[in-house]
């Protein structure tokens, strides 16, 4: 067992493969995929069949995931960040342009914006919770912004509501990035229904709720969208009716720019057997966090409001300060508890830091960044496994 540091893209919380030889069986991470022969029977099927790729097991999941979270499209993609990337595309996201997202987010929430010229805005997040908080998008409007990306943190549904209201008020389009609320909650509706935003963004990298290998989904209820996302997804290609006719049956042409951000039939068959899962993964994450509830010591670590409306992609516990979290980290991972920080808030990045964002300008985000640690959360979880994660936290504390 070792306890060296973290990998980069660990930290920053896309990366983490979850361990898999005999040696390192007792080894925690803090996410992991749930696979099982279901699964690997329906890409089996997927991989034997005529389509590997833009068959009819993509629509099939489109399908599927809009259905469950109640939204009238869906439209599958290689991963988050492209989903992200071609809801920004489809809004017309360009230099000029000012869109506000949070600065406690994996970076890819606030990238897009750059990958289409425009500028990101952070707005900071409410103390206890780690969300954006309204009052502070609000402020954060000018006559250059167009859209607002919240994002559900650690699993729990932002204020849509009042974020969709700010957003009436000064004509702005809202894109959820809910990478980490698949299967939550919140009043009156699921998150990816749309009721409140134009789109909502998910990702199925394996530490999230479902997986599909890499890829990712846009949810909305706006046919222009879905039309616009579907061919920029395919290099932009189209085939209008009137020139196929003039030019011919093979007759596609671009409109405008599109990129490569198909997902394969194969993913996508594993997406639709992990869906059909979905409600026992989220019921049992929510099973495991209440467990972490009781059993941690809350004098010495402050824990996330219980929330019935959280689907718990993490459970992020807050210390005093940042040389307990440090601390209390190297132990956890000295004992093979590989627990992870997210995030590193998005305005420390040099690439960041470099367009004039500085530290010190979002204390809240800062401060519950430096507090902060992810405890292991994963379907597959057993009791044991977690109570050797509850220990290593009480004997740092030396609680017994
Ligand atoms: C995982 C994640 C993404 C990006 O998803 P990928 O599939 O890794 O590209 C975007 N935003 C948030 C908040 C995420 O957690």
């Amino acid at each position: 067992m070792t306890d060296r540091p973290p990998e980069p893209d660990v930290l920053t919380g896309s990366g983490s493969t979850p361990v898999g030889g005999n040696e390192e069986d007792h080894l925690l991470s803090y996410g992991r995929q749930t696979i099982d022969d279901e699964d690997v029977a329906a890409v089996e099927d997927a991989l034997r069949s005529d389509y590997l790729t833009t068959g009819p097991r993509v629509e099939e999941f489109e399908g599927r995931l809009a259905e469950t979270v109640g939204a009238r499209y869906g439209v599958a993609v290689s991963s988050g960040t492209s989903a992200l990337h071609l809801a920004c595309l489809a809004l017309g996201i360009e230099s000029g342009h000012e869109v506000v997202t949070s600065p406690l987010t994996f970076a890819a929430s606030a990238n897009c914006v750059r990958y289409c010229g425009g500028t990101v805005v952070f707005a900071d997040v409410c103390p206890g919770t780690g969300l954006i908080d309204p009052a502070e998008v609000e402020r954060a409007v000018t006559p250059r912004t167009r859209a607002i990306i919240p994002v559900d943190y650690a699993g729990f549904p932002c204020d849509v509501e009042a974020i969709s209201s700010i957003a009436r008020r000064h004509d702005l389009w809202v894109v959820e990035d809910a990478a980490h609320a698949l299967g939550a909650t919140y009043g009156g509706g699921t998150v990816g229904d749309c009721r409140h935003v134009d789109m909502a963004t998910f990702s199925f990298h394996p530490v999230k709720h479902i997986t599909t290998g890499e890829g990712g989904a846009i949810t909305t209820n706006t046919l222009a969208l879905y039309e616009r996302l579907k061919r920029l997804r395919n290099h932009g290609l189209s085939r209008p009716p009137e020139k196929v006719a003039a030019e011919g049956s093979w007759y596609q042409e671009i409109d405008e720019l599109g990129y490569n951000y198909r997902l394969t039939d194969f993913q996508c068959a594993l997406g639709t057997s992990q869906l059909r899962k979905l409600s026992r993964f989220v019921a049992k994450r929510r099973q495991l966090a209440e467990r972490y509830d009781q059993s941690l010591p809350g004098a010495h670590v402050e824990l996330p409001d219980p929330s019935e409306h959280s689907s718990y992609h993490l459970y992020v516990i807050k210390v005093a300060d940042a040389e307990t979290r440090r601390a209390l980290f190297d132990h956890l991972w000295g004992l093979g508890v590989r627990c992870q920080v997210h995030y590193v808030p998005v305005h420390w990045h040099a690439a960041y830091e470099r367009l004039g964002h500085e530290r010190g300008s979002y204390p809240n985000a800062e401060d519950y960044y430096a507090r902060i640690l992810s405890l292991p959360l994963y379907p597959s979880l057993d009791a044991e496994q977690q109570d050797r994660v509850v220990e290593g936290v009480r004997s740092f504390f030396g609680v017994k």
